[in-house]
């Protein structure tokens, strides 16, 4: 492991491999950049590269130190988040911050404290840390995550150094996952396409195995042609078993007909989620007109807002379905 192995964001590591290279780390830094891709990764990174004991300025991942960090168990690094059942950060955790950072350093080396998400700080919380921020104890780096800068006070803003994150560049996501966690490339093309940029949401999708469920769907909406009432119907009784699945399927069945809608209309293939069923969204997007797409993208979107509200899925999904085989 090392600052080098993570994944994009070059000019922000360039940034902080200088502070380090040079000793002048910030007291205060805020990682500000959409949720899922990497920037907890990344202070956690900073942390391991102050108290690794195989390296300077970088980290094995593999000492004692690195390890204890990696799985929250370091007595110099503090990640401070909502308790569980809790919404937000209160004051006391912030107190309670403060007072650890105040005392000395158990390994001789910055003591390294990580909001995340700082916006979870209410407003009494965020008062009670501009103190820190305002005089910070000797030895202390302070991370402040947060996916904008919104929900933080001006004054916590301006007291810290700011580190703009974009969402990571599609190719560089599906070679990584090619390349690192064994994908193949339709199916490393597909992940980094509907993750969007966030490397945590690839392993989110991975988990709940779109990749092959969606296989399965696709075949059932290709399947329903024009006037197959029976088809619909049988269609919906399936996907209508259970509320989670339900809700997956047109999560996705949304995508697909925003992918056969934007090859009808464009004729492009680089805003298509479903890159690697380009064959299939080509025909099926031949059959089908504009107006019918449009419908059914909103119809989609409703059914899913109906199925929240517990009204019976198998009519939601009849209603959808029998829209889809109702064009001239
Ligand atoms: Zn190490």
């Amino acid at each position: 492991m090392g600052l080098s192995e993570i994944v994009g964001h070059e000019k922000q590591l360039e940034t902080l491999r200088q502070s380090f290279l040079t000793g002048r780390l910030h007291q205060a830094y805020l990682f500000i950049g959409p949720d899922g891709i990497g920037k907890r990764t990344l202070a956690l990174a900073m942390a391991q590269a102050i108290h690794c004991a195989e390296l300077e300025t970088d980290f094995c991942g593999a000492c004692g130190a690195c390890r204890a960090i990696q799985t929250g168990n370091h007595a110099d690094v503090r990640i401070l988040e909502p308790l569980s059942n809790k919404k937000d950060i209160s004051i006391q955790q912030v107190r309670e911050l403060e007072k650890a950072l105040s005392l000395r350093s158990f390994s001789g080396r910055q003591k390294v404290a990580i909001i995340d998400p700082a916006t979870l700080m209410n407003w009494a919380a965020q008062n009670a840390l501009l103190k820190t921020l305002e005089e910070p104890p000797q030895g202390c780096v302070l991370i402040l995550i947060a996916s904008n800068a919104g929900g933080l006070l001006p004054t916590v803003r301006s007291r810290t150094f700011a580190l703009s994150f974009a969402a990571l560049p599609r190719q560089l996501m599906v070679s990584f996952l090619i390349s690192r966690k064994g994908k193949t490339k339709e199916q490393a093309e597909f992940l980094a396409a509907l993750a969007m940029g966030s490397l945590g949401a690839v392993t989110k999708i991975d988990k709940e195995k779109m990749i092959e469920k969606r296989l399965e769907w696709m075949k059932t909406l290709s399947s329903l042609s024009a006037g197959d009432y029976r088809a619909a119907l049988n269609a919906a009784e399936t996907l209508a078993g259970n509320r989670e699945e339900t809700l997956k399927f047109l999560e996705w069945a949304g995508l697909w007909y925003r992918d056969l809608l934007s090859f009808r209309i464009a004729h492009v293939t680089d805003h298509i989620v479903n890159i690697d069923m380009l064959p299939q969204i080509a025909e099926q997007a031949a059959g089908i007109s504009e107006d019918d797409l449009f419908s059914l993208l909103s119809k989609t979107g409703e059914a899913s807002q109906l199925i929240q509200r517990n009204v019976n899925r198998r009519m939601v999904l009849e209603d959808l379905l029998l829209r889809a085989v109702e064009r001239p």
